[in-house]
């Protein structure tokens, strides 16, 4: 049988998770709330900036916020696997995904399809991973709100040495990926 190969199980945000105020990006630190959820108050500090004079573009940015939908964010993982590591979260803190509403569970399939996309057009990878833990004993960093990891894969990436186009594609800031795919995703519309 083969195995199944499932680099989103492993725990990228369980250390943020565990520290205080976990989620909340540096620069945004002027919220001083926490709903003890690294998902809630990546998206509350973001909209407590903006709120206060900061640009959208400058708060997104140090929140690693890719792209907003109506029901879903999709925000760069702040471990990645691979560069171009995303994750797609509903805004409602849930922790089943059966519990999360048609219309919000088809959105986030909608922006899954955007992202193979996007991720296409701004790494050019031979494949894509995509997955969600549901419950801490599946593996999931934060079990309390679901999300969808996608992440772009090329053949021999584990050995961190690939090259496309001439290219070195790991490692690769955060900001970095941040620029690209935001360009990707605007690209696409
Ligand atoms: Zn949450």
């Amino acid at each position: 049988m083969d195995q199944l190969w499932t680099p989103w199980r492993f725990a990228y945000v369980t250390s943020a998770e565990t520290a205080a105020r976990a989620g909340v990006p540096k620069g945004l630190e002027s919220w001083r709330g926490d709903l003890g959820c690294v998902f809630c108050n990546l998206i509350a500090a973001i909209d407590y900036a903006i709120k206060n004079g900061m640009s959208a573009e400058q708060a997104e940015s140090a929140g690693g916020l890719v792209l907003r939908a109506q029901h879903n964010f999709i925000c760069l993982n702040a471990f990645p696997y691979t560069s171009g590591h995303v994750m797609i979260v509903p805004y409602a803190h849930l922790d089943r995904f059966a519990g999360l509403p048609a219309d919000a569970a088809h959105e986030m399939t909608a922006l899954a399809q955007r992202t193979e996309r996007a991720l296409d057009r701004a790494y050019a990878p031979h494949g894509f991973n995509f997955g969600m833990n549901v419950g801490q004993s599946a593996g999931a960093g934060v079990a309390g709100h679901i999300h969808l990891h996608a992440m772009p894969r090329w053949v021999g990436d584990t050995s961190f040495i690939t090259t496309v186009a001439e290219t070195r594609v790991l490692p690769e800031d955060l900001e970095t990926t941040w620029q690209r795919l935001r360009a990707a995703f605007a690209e696409l519309k």
